[in-house]
């Protein structure tokens, strides 16, 4: 009885929370199931895709590529006064001529030792963190992987790096996960995607894929075609979005449009079946990353007592 009620409480728990790892069961188990939920998902899909002005990732997209350019010279020679240095060894250095401190690391972009200010060190790192802290999908699709390689290879597509093949696994992993009505399955499919892109250098594109993630999440998917209210955010998404904001230099409170894209981009479900719709989620987005937001104000924000007062009516 005792162990029947732990077991239960087990249950519970791990369906609350919205994961976005992939075990290979819930493949086998989405790749095996019949058709019991499709009248539900045929409800669930109708859904008129809008025309979403791409204009806005585009222009966020130049922002990242301004804020990922290289740093620091190559040349061995202090950042400050240009005279040089002898020493190769990586780390802090105090120049011989100026006294300035500088560092010599290397760059994300190439893995070229270069040197650069002390004060440019914060924005080093997060050029560093944005690239980096990328969850990689394990290989343990490899019949899958070889599939659609031989797919790729019959279209006629030479060439065909690692990533074009996950990338296009993941897609259709995706999409049939959609259509069997595992819809938490495909969103963490659709989040590996976007850590691929990342990893891709595909800045804004793949920020707003982890927008759509992150409304999929609040929406409380499940691998049986429901939603629920979910106002936790996933830990994960939190911190691939962290890392993002922190490369841009955006504060999550001016990017309404980009996530308002997002959603109407990506969407494939209908409104009536979701649970929380895009303001709502985008709220819990301010919410999260509030702290985050302040830490890039010049001035710190001011509490404001008009956001609580009741509109005249
Ligand atoms: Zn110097």
């Amino acid at each position: 009885m005792k162990l029947f009620n732990f077991l239960n409480w087990f249950n519970a728990q791990e369906n609350e929370s919205v994961s976005l790892d992939i075990e290979k069961s819930d493949i086998s188990k989405m790749k095996n199931s019949d058709n019991a939920l499709e009248a539900k998902v045929q409800e669930d899909l109708k859904h008129k895709t809008e025309t979403a002005d791409r204009r806005v990732v585009m222009m966020y997209e130049k922002n990242f590529r301004d804020k990922f350019r290289k740093m620091g010279n190559l040349n061995q020679k202090c950042p400050y006064c240009a005279k040089e240095y002898k020493s190769l060894t990586l780390g802090e250095k105090k120049c011989i001529e100026c006294k300035n401190t500088f560092l010599v690391q290397k760059r994300v972009q190439d893995m070229n030792t270069v040197a650069f200010k002390s004060e440019q060190k914060e924005e080093f790192e997060t050029q560093w963190r944005a690239l980096s802290n990328i969850k990689r999908f394990k290989h343990y699709l490899g019949s899958e992987f070889d599939y659609i390689k031989q797919h790729l290879e019959k279209q006629g597509k030479r060439n065909l790096k690692d990533n074009d093949i996950m990338q296009a696994l993941l897609g259709a992993y995706a999409k049939n996960s959609l259509s069997a009505g595992h819809y938490r399955l495909y969103t963490a499919f659709l989040f590996h995607k976007a850590e691929l892109m990342r990893s891709e250098q595909d800045f804004a594109e793949a920020l707003t894929h982890y927008f759509y993630i992150h409304f999929l999440v609040s929406n409380g998917v499940t691998n049986t075609a429901e939603f629920k209210i979910n106002l936790e955010m996933n830990a994960q998404i939190k911190e691939s979005i962290q890392d993002l904001l922190d490369m841009g230099n955006f504060q999550m409170k001016k990017l309404r449009d980009l996530y308002t894209y997002a959603i109407t981009h990506h969407n494939r479900f209908n409104e009536k079946s979701l649970a929380i719709n895009i303001e709502k989620s985008y709220k819990i987005l301010l919410k999260e990353f509030k702290d985050s937001d302040e830490k890039k104000e010049d001035i710190p924000a001011m509490r404001s007592f008009v956001l609580y007062s009741k509109k005249a009516s």
